[in-house]
């Protein structure tokens, strides 16, 4: 049986206390479902004195339509619950490929408390990592990321390539979303795209004293067709093994109509989500139209090359990426 650690939990109440609570006690961590941190917890990937507990912070739980500067967007709080996220009426409605990734996370037990803040800054994730500590001891002590000093996916690399696995962020970066954070200067917003960094050690432009609030995504301008396409070894529990966002924005609310703008996001290949680029070439033809799908395709194949940081063979899930974009468009045209 793996044992938690010990740890003290504090339950503040409102979003300044919790800032003020990670101000105060650098090294405190914060917990929101748990369902990523304690495993960590007790494979002894960390061992924090104190855990600051969300559940108490009811202003993180809401979902509403909010105007901005650019437009109306969507403001969905840290706190949502994975569960609330997929089943919400305007997620759904305006979001479809958001809410599918949220329904696709492990299990439905995991959803309900699993938050998509907790999913946003899901730590990264390696199969020579996320271990037992006597696992990674018996093989040569531990890596860049746990108690050792090499990285055995790029041995003799200097950095940690550990993926991101979390299904909720290559679609929020394919649908242009910001993330809120408070901290101890006050509040900022950072583009989901540029809320990653290439360092599976630290993998977020977060300050250690700051929490995320909300992700605020804005509502398409004109007609859209999105999707999300995860592949895992069993259709439940698993993390993505290969995951591709799509979004694709139309001149008129139909399959056959032309494409005006399209982003592609890959995950689980390195710490930060691939966006794909390169992609000018399908503007302007026909989402239903089978040459837009041999260049989507063609480009993710090119541009995203797994690594051996989560099982499967890295070829065999390079070619998967292809795949499931194929087949996610084909899903897209089926439906209408
Ligand atoms: C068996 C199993 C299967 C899983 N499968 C999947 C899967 O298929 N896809 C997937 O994406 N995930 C999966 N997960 C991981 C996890 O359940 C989800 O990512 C979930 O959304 C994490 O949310 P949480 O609230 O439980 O996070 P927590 O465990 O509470 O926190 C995760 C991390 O985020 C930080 N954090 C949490 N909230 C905030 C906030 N508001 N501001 C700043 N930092 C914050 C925590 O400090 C911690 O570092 C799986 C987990 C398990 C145990
Ligand atoms: S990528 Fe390398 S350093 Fe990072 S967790 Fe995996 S083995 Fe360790």
């Amino acid at each position: 049986m793996l044992r938690l650690p010990q740890f003290g939990v504090e339950l503040p109440s409102a979003i300044d206390e919790v800032v003020a609570l990670l101000r105060d006690n650098p090294g405190a961590r914060i917990v929101a479902g748990g369902t990523d941190l304690l495993p960590n917890l007790k494979h002894q990937l960390e061992q924090p004195a104190m855990l600051i507990s969300l559940a108490q912070v009811a202003e993180l739980r809401a979902i509403s339509e909010v105007s901005t500067e650019v437009g109306p967007a969507l403001e969905i709080g840290a706190g949502v619950t994975l569960t609330e996220l997929s089943e919400d009426p305007l997620v759904r409605e305006h979001f479809p490929s958001l809410a599918a990734a949220a329904g696709t996370v492990a299990s439905p037990l995991i959803r309900n408390m699993g938050t998509i803040g907790g999913n946003l800054n899901l730590d990264t994730r390696c199969r020579y990592v996320n271990q037992t500590k006597f696992w990674r001891q018996a093989i040569g002590g531990g890596c860049l990321k746990s108690e050792g000093e090499v990285c055995h996916v790029v041995p003799g690399g200097r950095n940690c390539v550990a993926a991101l696995s979390s299904d909720c962020a290559p679609v929020l970066i394919s649908l242009d979303a910001e993330v809120v954070l408070a901290g101890p200067q006050g509040e900022r917003v950072v583009p989901a795209a540029k809320y990653y960094k290439a360092d599976g050690l630290r993998h977020t432009v977060r300050e250690d004293a700051e929490i995320t609030t909300k992700l605020r995504v804005p509502l398409a301008s004109g007609p859209r067709r999105s999707a999300y396409a995860k592949w895992t070894v069993r259709k439940s529990i698993d993390f993505p093994l290969v995951s591709v966002a799509l979004r694709f924005d139309l001149a008129s609310d139909d399959v056959d109509a032309a494409v005006t703008g399209l982003k592609i996001v890959a995950g689980v290949l390195g710490a930060k989500p691939r966006i794909v680029a390169k992609l000018d070439d399908a503007i302007g033809k026909k989402l239903s139209d089978p040459a837009l799908t041999s260049i989507v395709a063609a480009a993710v194949h090119k541009q995203c090359k797994p690594l051996e940081n989560v099982p499967y063979e890295a070829p065999y899930r390079r070619q998967m990426f292809a795949v499931f974009t194929k087949r996610a468009i084909a899903d897209l045209v089926a439906a209408g």
